[in-house]
């Protein structure tokens, strides 16, 4: 057995992102209680709060996608595991596509949402209501544990961006993005609700077949 598997047979999956948030959400679409899976049920999920010693990953690449690689990457090779890594953020138009792959630290560092919806709301306070579209957006990698990339996922959710935080569910930008359709922000809505329009459960709806490929494959012994 190798350290990649618990000793009834599933297989370690270490989500490699500190936002325990994000994490919740992660745990939650992997294997979605409306789509039951006995392949997806095979994941024994991991967090990084089990490896104190990983390493901070510098998040320096210029996308979405770059970076997940490499967080997944660098850190499935710390820790000897199998690692799925979630790189996501927010674009909005009317400011070229920023805050993007800056959006945990656009209000600067320690990391801080509230600071984050703050610079956001004043940065477009200008724009008017039909001119305030954007775009959350996820991308998805699972490295094993040499640190090779086996798979990859991507996806994106429109909504507007509002004047003032609303509601108190989610995390991050969540009280500020409106799914018009619902006249509700993701902090208005129900994480179920959430779990069916998101970015990363767009993206997640992506990854799941090659993801259950991927543990057949591995825990019959094929890599
Ligand atoms: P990352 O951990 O570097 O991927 O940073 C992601 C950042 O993007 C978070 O700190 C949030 O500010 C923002 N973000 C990503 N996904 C969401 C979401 O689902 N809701 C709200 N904000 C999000």
């Amino acid at each position: 057995m190798s350290c990649s598997e618990t000793a009834t047979g599933s297989l370690i999956l270490v989500l490699g992102s500190r936002n325990r948030k994000k994490c919740r959400e992660m745990a939650e679409l992997i294997r979605p209680t409306w789509e039951p899976s006995r392949r997806l049920d095979r994941l024994a999920i991991g967090t990084l709060d089990e490896f104190p010693d990983a390493p901070e990953v510098d998040e320096s690449a210029e996308t979405f996608a770059g970076n997940a690689r490499k967080k997944a990457a660098e850190l499935a090779r710390a820790l000897d595991r199998w690692v799925l890594a979630d790189d996501s953020g927010l674009t909005v138009d009317a400011l070229q596509g920023a805050p993007g792959v800056l959006s945990a630290r656009y209000a600067g560092e320690p990391c801080d949402d509230a600071a984050n919806n703050r610079k956001l709301v004043e940065a477009i306070s200008a724009v008017p209501d039909d001119r305030r579209g954007a775009a959350f957006r996820c991308a998805l990698a699972v490295a094993d544990p040499l640190g090779q990339i086996r798979l990859e996922a991507a996806a994106a959710c429109r909504g507007r961006i509002i004047r003032e935080p609303r509601g108190t569910a989610g995390f991050g930008y969540d009280p500020l993005f409106l799914i018009p359709e619902y006249h509700k922000t993701f902090g208005e809505l129900s994480p179920l609700v959430k779990h069916q329009l998101s970015h990363r459960s767009r993206a997640f709806t992506h990854l799941r077949p090659g993801l259950e490929r991927l543990i057949d494959e591995v825990l019959s012994g094929g890599s």
